[in-house]
């Protein structure tokens, strides 16, 4: 997607610190960090929001896969003592990237519940 920060994060067109990647997925740390592990997880294919996501084989897999990876993603983080995984969507879920990602955060006691 032309002019989509994330897509353009995901393709190497925008510099990121990463933290794993696949084929089908991208992790890097937030630029603004909410906590002392916060990372995104991005689908490369671009979602604008969790909205767009379809029950089609495609979307099924690659978000399937995706919640599949974030165990293995907190392992390398250190999370063992736990983490929270956020979706922020559309205005009231106070969304700012039209990308489909997900924050981890860990690392500090979270609280609950959100604001
Ligand atoms: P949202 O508010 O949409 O749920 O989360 C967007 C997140 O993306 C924010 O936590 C923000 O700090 C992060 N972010 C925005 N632009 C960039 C960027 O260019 N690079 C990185 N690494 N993070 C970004
Ligand atoms: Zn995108």
């Amino acid at each position: 997607m032309e002019n989509c920060i994330f897509c353009k994060i995901a393709a190497k067109e925008i510099p990121s610190n990463a933290v794993y990647e696949d084929e089908e997925i991208y992790c890097f740390h937030d630029l603004e960090p909410q906590a002392p592990v916060h990372v995104l997880i991005i689908p490369k294919k671009h979602f604008a929001s969790l909205n767009e996501v379809t029950e089609s084989a495609e979307d099924k897999e690659l978000l399937g896969h995706l919640m599949a990876k974030v165990g293995q993603i907190a392992d390398i983080l250190g999370l063992e003592n736990g983490y929270r995984l956020v979706n922020n969507c559309g205005e009231d879920g106070m969304q700012t990237v039209p990308h489909l990602h997900f924050h981890l955060l860990g690392k500090r006691k979270l609280t609950w519940p959100p604001g």
